[in-house]
């Protein structure tokens, strides 16, 4: 399916959506109301799910996305962005979630911009918005991170997220590369970065971690990105108390952690995963080849969680607002980030604690789907991620593995270990692997056996009559 690339110009890209939408008016009858929830857990492969599974449901527990009506496989596709016809095995989340929400191909860093020629692509969560659907993204990331960005901005990377990452001059980390945001500078004629977009935006809903990035004032502007936010009519809320008391029916702003959202398990103490050591090397009386094993641990709370808003919560305040104030219906991305943002860091139980928190959000989308029967409920990842669950090497037996290795005692009382190597660096990489898709009883007939990833912005754009 064709869709219009326009840079800069969204006003022309909303009045092609109401014409679309307005052929689609044959498809689905004016008073029905239709609704999409898509769930991407970020990096939740299946080496994940069988991660979270084993230790919150037991080998032969069955987790709620393993009850769902429809088990699918997507298949990732990335390019080059110099030369788009070359294809990228391994993707990032923002090139990943721009396939999903556009239906197009980009290359890794790009907010739903197309690679090379860098124009604006339109999102599902526009188009939604443009045909009278309700629309809304929750994530335990920043709200500015690449997986929401990627619904509700148009931005060449996914570095742009404030006007101080936006300038080369500002106090930057070190892998923020401003100079490539100037493009989208409100002074170069660009919408300025993604927490503008966002704070300027018709969203109806935005709800996860962030706040950092709204409170530099806006590029061109007096006020600050949070003040801009209130002054075109987001009610601004920060804990989960404000959260579930919330009564407006106007545009919603949660930012409820400055950036990250933190992760709801941790390893014992904090731990992650250790580096084998070969004996050879630290302990001279043992067999050549035997190593030294991290020790064992169990994953624990996190106590940097304690009163954190949780992916749950926000979704059953974003569903409640949106299926309220819809006319036609609703689109809702939920995402749960830290499944990939943990694995990175090597935190298996940060990982586990993740999928817990998305199960939670599903078990809520599909207590709505119960009493709303016309609501598409699609699980995905973007991408894989590094963790492989591997055999748990024994005392006398013991081999060694590259990389490092978290041997998780589980509730079970066995030792899962789960290894990382895709690098030796700071931080672990994705892999290319396809992932799951599942959805509930509306995916059936609409859901093929396989599909690209950019084909779920088709299923879910059908679903809602936004295709015509
Ligand atoms: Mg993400
Ligand atoms: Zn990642």
């Amino acid at each position: 399916m064709f869709i219009p690339a326009i840079k800069h110009t969204l006003q022309g890209a909303l009045s092609v959506a109401v014409l679309m939408v307005s052929s689609a008016s044959f498809v689905q009858a004016a008073d029905e109301k239709r609704n999409v929830i898509l769930i991407i857990g970020d990096g939740m492969d299946d080496q994940q799910i069988t991660i979270a599974r084993n230790y919150l449901k037991g080998a032969n527990g069955r987790l709620l996305l393993d009850a769902m009506a429809l088990r699918s496989t997507s298949h990732i596709l990335t390019v080059e962005d110099a030369v788009s016809s070359s294809p990228v095995y391994v993707a990032d989340s923002a090139n990943s979630a721009t396939s999903m929400a556009t239906g197009q191909i980009t290359s890794i860093g790009r907010i739903a911009t197309s690679a090379g020629e860098d124009k604006d692509i339109i999102t599902i969560a526009e188009l939604a918005k443009a045909a009278g659907f309700s629309t809304g993204v929750v994530s335990s990331a920043s709200v500015t991170d690449a997986t929401p960005a990627s619904f509700i901005a148009h931005v060449i990377s996914r570095d742009c997220e404030n006007p101080t990452r936006m300038s080369v001059a500002g106090d930057n980390p070190s892998w923020v590369n401003a100079e490539l945001c100037k493009t989208d500078r409100v002074d170069n004629g660009g919408a300025g970065s993604i927490a503008q977009q966002i704070a300027l935006g018709s969203t109806d809903v935005v709800l996860g971690g962030g706040m950092k990035h709204f409170q530099p004032r806006g590029a061109d502007s007096d006020k600050t990105l949070l003040k801009m936010a209130q002054d075109n009519g987001y009610q601004l809320v920060t804990n989960a108390a404000e959260l579930m008391s919330n009564k407006s029916s106007g545009k919603l702003l949660g930012l409820f952690s400055e950036h990250t959202m933190p992760t709801r398990l941790r390893g014992e103490d904090g731990r992650i995963a250790e580096r084998p050591l070969p004996s050879l090397l630290y302990n001279i009386s043992s067999d050549l080849g035997s190593v030294v094993l991290p020790e064992s641990m169990r994953c624990e709370e996190n106590p940097d969680y304690a009163g954190m808003t949780s992916i749950k919560q926000m979704t059953d305040a974003a569903i409640k607002h949106l299926s309220t104030k819809a006319d036609r219906g609703f689109f809702l991305m939920v995402e749960s980030a830290s499944i990939d943002k943990a694995s990175h860091k090597r935190n298996a139980c940060g990982s586990i604690g993740e999928l817990a928190q998305l199960e939670e959000a599903l078990a809520s989308a599909q207590k709505f789907a119960a009493d709303h029967p016309n609501t598409l409920i699609l699980v995905t990842a973007d991408h894989g991620q590094a963790a492989q669950l591997i055999p748990n090497p024994k005392a006398g037996q013991a081999f060694y593995t590259p990389g490092h290795i978290a041997r998780i005692t589980t509730p079970e009382g066995q030792i899962m270990a789960i290894n990382y190597a895709t690098t030796e660096a700071h931080s672990e990489k994705h892999t290319g692997t396809n992932v799951p898709l599942f959805a509930n009883i509306e995916g059936q007939g609409r859901v093929p056996s396989m599909v690209t990833q950019p084909e779920i912005f088709n299923i879910m754009s059908a679903y809602l009559g936004l295709i015509p």
